[in-house]
């Protein structure tokens, strides 16, 4: 299975592909989660990021494409994968089909996540993740056991920097720019799937597994 996950910031996109990934045993490949990493290892490309990141703006083209043709290369993407925050302008849309073209595969489903503006601001903001396991929880739609700590592996749980009001708001902005043209470019190759993302996150789970269906 080839699935995209597109959406807003916010929409659930990490949480669904955690379990989608378990089902389907294919890799999960966040640009978001690498940009994070590189940027905890202090790498150059996280310094370079960060940049973007921090202010709530996209990393250019060019450097996420880069990213994302190499990795798709790898071994453990010959038999599907995931993609969760990849692509979010048409450019990159473009450049993803020229590449699965190139290794004569297609995407067969792109899951849009819809969910209204005032909610994501809403569960960005009280999202949290762990900084060992990178689980992510919410403070109040789904907590931890214990305030703080994960509940998987019991470190300690962060805030992304990101993840203040003012830089949500622009990240939606730019969301509604940048990436809805996404809905209609894959409506149009007829794979998109759209689910309601305003519902508890076993039922959007089980929406998305129905809509995909069994192919593995
Ligand atoms: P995205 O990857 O799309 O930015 P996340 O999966 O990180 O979104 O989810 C954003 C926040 O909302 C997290 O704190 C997560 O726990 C919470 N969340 C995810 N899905 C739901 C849902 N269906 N209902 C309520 N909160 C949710
Ligand atoms: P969210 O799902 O909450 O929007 P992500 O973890 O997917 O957050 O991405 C965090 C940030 O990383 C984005 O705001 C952006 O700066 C950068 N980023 C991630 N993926 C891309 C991409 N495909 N193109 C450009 N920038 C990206
Ligand atoms: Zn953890």
């Amino acid at each position: 299975m080839r699935i995209v996950l597109l959406g807003p910031p916010g929409a659930g996109k990490g949480t669904q592909a955690a379990s989608i990934v378990k089902k389907y045993k294919i890799p999960h490949i966040s640009t978001g989660d690498i940009f994070r990493k590189n940027i905890k290892e202090k790498t150059a490309l996280g310094n370079k990021a960060k940049e973007y990141i921090d202010k709530g703006a996209l990393v250019p083209d060019d450097i996420v494409v880069a990213i994302v043709e190499d990795r798709l290369t790898k071994e453990d993407c010959k038999h599907g994968f995931m993609l969760d925050g990849f692509p979010r302008t048409v450019a990159q849309a473009q450049a993803l089909d020229e590449k699965l073209q190139n290794l004569s595969i297609n995407l067969d489903k792109v899951v849009n996540i819809e969910v209204p503006k005032e909610e994501l601001i809403e569960r960005a903001v009280g999202r949290r993740i762990c900084k060992e396991c990178g689980k992510t929880y919410h403070i109040k739609f789904n907590p931890p056991a214990k305030e703080g700590v994960c509940g998987k592996c019991g470190e300690e749980l962060y805030q992304r920097k990101d993840d203040i009001k003012e830089t949500v708001s622009k990240r939606i902005e730019i969301y509604l720019q940048e990436t809805k043209p996404l809905i209609n470019y894959y409506e149009k190759q007829k794979i998109l799937i759209k689910v309601n993302g305003e519902q508890d996150i076993d039922k959007v789970f089980s929406d998305i597994v129905n809509a995909l269906g069994s192919k593995i």
